[in-house]
């Protein structure tokens, strides 16, 4: 793939579907200029698959009638240039269903952006995932996650792309900023409302630790260069505890947490990440024999 930051996300699917763990249903953001969408094409095309690796193979029968875009059991559903996605259309996907896949194998819905479902059609596609045939997959792009219907969402499995941020920064920075009062331990844990922020705040809390490495050996090229957090960088390096060391170790340990995450279902990552953050910061700054505080 030609996304360096969809390599991540493609390989878990590709263990899960080795260990036999794939769900019926997955969600992920829909940006095509991000590379969405190849994902998405490229994950259905290795569903369908009949002799499948780390990719499909590309010359299996399946293959082949998916290069030339008319394999029988891949439902594409394009509504970027309508203004909504109907139950019609879904009506005729279910109609399909009551017959056995034409190829034998697996059968692959795609639908985008998805919230331009009409709810009759987001209800619809629940019904199906209530009794989910067997070899059926809905893979579902959607710019907002938010946008879907909840129910739909409790249904299926949120895809992380890692998708890089475009141009403005500014609210990573801003999340960056409040996670690093919580490590130098001004602040409570942030919130996390959604079972899918859990991979986000992985993510920016392993750069901002990497970023306070870099600083203390005053390297400059860090991801988050907002101005606000030079000053708690400084603060931070002060304390006689943290040292490049182990700064490389809470790295190190937030890495573990997310290969371990990757590994096995139903971890929730929310509530072991607010733990991490909290035991770091008590590390950093424990407490003062004095006042017990
Ligand atoms: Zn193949």
């Amino acid at each position: 793939m030609s996304f360096p930051w969809l390599r991540e996300p493609w390989m878990r699917m590709v263990n899960s579907a080795k260990q036999r763990g794939l769900s019926h249903a997955y969600y992920m953001r829909h940006a095509p200029d991000r590379g969405s969408e190849q994902f998405l094409v490229t994950l259905a095309n290795y569903l369908l698959c009949s002799k499948p690796t780390n990719s499909a193979c590309g010359q299996c029968k399946s293959c082949l009638l998916f290069k030339a875009g008319n394999h029988p059991d891949y439902w594409p559903v394009d509504g970027t240039d309508a203004s909504s996605i109907g139950i019609d259309q879904m009506r005729q996907i279910q109609q399909k269903l009551t017959q056995t896949a034409n190829q034998g194998g697996a059968r692959v819905v795609v639908i985008r952006p998805a919230e331009k479902l009409t709810e009759q059609a987001a209800n619809a596609i629940l019904k199906v995932l209530e009794e989910p045939p067997e070899e059926m997959f809905w893979l579902l792009a959607v710019e907002q996650p938010e946008h879907l219907l909840p129910t739909l969402r409790s249904r299926m499995q949120w895809i992380n792309l890692n998708l890089p941020d475009v141009a403005n920064n500014s609210e990573q920075d801003e999340q960056a900023a409040s996670l690093l009062r919580t490590l130098m331990g001004e602040a409570l844990p942030p919130v996390m409302k959604k079972k899918e922020e859990g991979l986000e705040w992985l993510n920016i809390s392993e750069k901002l630790l990497l970023d306070v490495a870099k600083s203390k050996h005053h390297i400059a090229s860090q991801t988050y260069n907002f101005p606000a957090l030079a000053e708690q960088y400084r603060q931070l390096h002060q304390q006689r505890r943290v040292s490049v060391q182990m700064l490389n170790q809470a790295v190190a340990d937030s890495r573990q947490l997310r290969q371990k995450y990757q590994y096995s279902k139903g971890l929730n990552l929310s509530l072991l990440l607010s733990f991490y953050w909290q035991q770091w910061a008590i590390h950093v700054f424990e407490s003062n024999p004095d006042t017990g505080f």
